[in-house]
């Protein structure tokens, strides 16, 4: 691994304005890995291929969107390059999300590429299902190992107002296309919504039992300004797990899957339930990941506004991926302590969609 001088004078022209908050020992560790300035080792990136999404789901998007003009857009050779260098910086494990993945075009040879990269463990890819009936033997047979895919709700009305224009038919056609596949694990992902999907939850993990794939519920978090007041709708973890008690029998796991998932399972079911509680149980102290968006910022935090572009550095530099390297190690450098949404549920603390920074 190439050892570059880290000094904010040898910082690129497009990153002018940037103060490191680091230092080559803090930013990157003896090992080869990422590792911020609070001792977190970064191996885990959520890159976002595409801002456009066929659903327009409410906790997610305004009704009316303005997507990005193409050209402000990674390129897929972009995509991988920068999967590419961080995988040359110990990243290990890379999940491919939007907007909708698989809307874009050539999505499956960008998976296919980023198998193959040497010291890459896992490729995992977060969709809403609409295009799995098509996908999932294409995904499974390029090196993708497991899948999430969002459910709310399985009543094709309430789906409807929910994604405003998904059909929940064709979704669950998806899901069974990906059970026939044989990936090593499926997993649902539900936001809670209170007094629009509550009265569910017992259901949708009835329904993750009957098919033997896992669950989560996530809480929702203030991202975006959307329709409704999220303070309405918010819903806790606790009070979840006390409604799924009055079914299931939850024993608690120590499984985990490296990220802010904290897993039950059912009892003589091949089920796990978990709870992504960024409001009820901050999950910020073993955080390993970051988020590139579509038009390529490098996020360190979802729920802070701190971010480095790379697509210029990136349209500078064709061949020399040595300013994109840095920039990473110095983004190790403003990796914050943590988020709080404690407070912020109705006014958005982070002023972009989810479908932005990518789930
Ligand atoms: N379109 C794909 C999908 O829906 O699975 C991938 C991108 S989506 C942004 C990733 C995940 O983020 C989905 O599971 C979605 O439910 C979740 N999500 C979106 N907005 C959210 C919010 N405000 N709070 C919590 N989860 C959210
Ligand atoms: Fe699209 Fe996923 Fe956002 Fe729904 S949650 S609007 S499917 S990006």
């Amino acid at each position: 691994m190439r050892n570059e001088s880290l000094t904010p004078e040898a910082l690129p022209e497009s990153l002018a304005g940037f103060v490191p908050a680091t230092t080559p020992e803090t930013s990157k560790h003896a090992d080869g890995t990422l590792v911020d300035k609070y001792g977190r080792h970064v191996t885990y990136i959520r890159l976002s291929i595409t801002d456009r999404c066929d659903f327009r789901c409410t906790y997610c998007m305004a009704e009316e969107m303005t997507f990005l003009p193409r050209a402000q857009v990674l390129t897929l050779e972009e995509c991988l390059r920068i999967v590419n260098t961080f995988v040359g910086l110990g990243v290990t494990k890379v999940r491919v999300t939007g907007g909708e993945p698989l809307v874009r075009h050539n999505a499956v040879w960008l998976m296919e590429q980023i198998a193959r990269l040497d010291g890459l463990k896992e490729l995992v890819i977060t969709t809403n299902g609409s295009q799995l009936e098509r996908y999932a033997a294409p995904l499974r047979d390029a090196g993708v190992k497991r899948i999430n895919i969002s459910l709310d709700t399985l009543r094709a009305d309430r789906f409807k107002e929910i994604t405003r224009v998904g059909d929940l038919a064709k979704v669950l056609r998806g899901i069974d296309a990906a059970r026939a596949t044989g990936f090593e694990r499926l997993k649902l992902n539900a936001v809670m919504m209170r007094g629009r999907n509550d009265d569910e939850f017992i259901d949708l993990v009835q329904f993750a039992v009957d098919k033997g794939i896992d669950v989560s519920f996530i809480e929702e978090m203030p991202l975006g300004e959307i329709g409704h007041g999220r303070q309405e709708t918010y819903f806790s973890t606790e009070e979840a797990i006390a409604r799924l008690q009055t079914r299931f029998t939850l024993l608690p796991s120590a499984e985990s899957s490296g990220g802010p998932a904290r897993y039950w399972r059912i009892p003589d079911t091949q089920t796990r339930v978990g709870f992504i509680s960024p409001h009820s149980h901050n999950f910020c102290d073993s955080c390993n990941r970051v988020r590139i968006t579509a038009q390529g910022e490098l996020y360190p935090c979802l729920g802070n506004n701190d971010a480095i572009r790379l697509l210029p550095l990136l349209r500078a530099h064709p061949t020399d991926d040595a300013p994109l390297r840095q920039a990473i190690m110095h983004t190790m450098g403003i990796k914050a302590k943590g988020h709080d949404f404690t407070g912020q549920m109705n006014a958005p603390q982070v002023v972009r969609f989810m479908s932005m920074t990518g789930g």
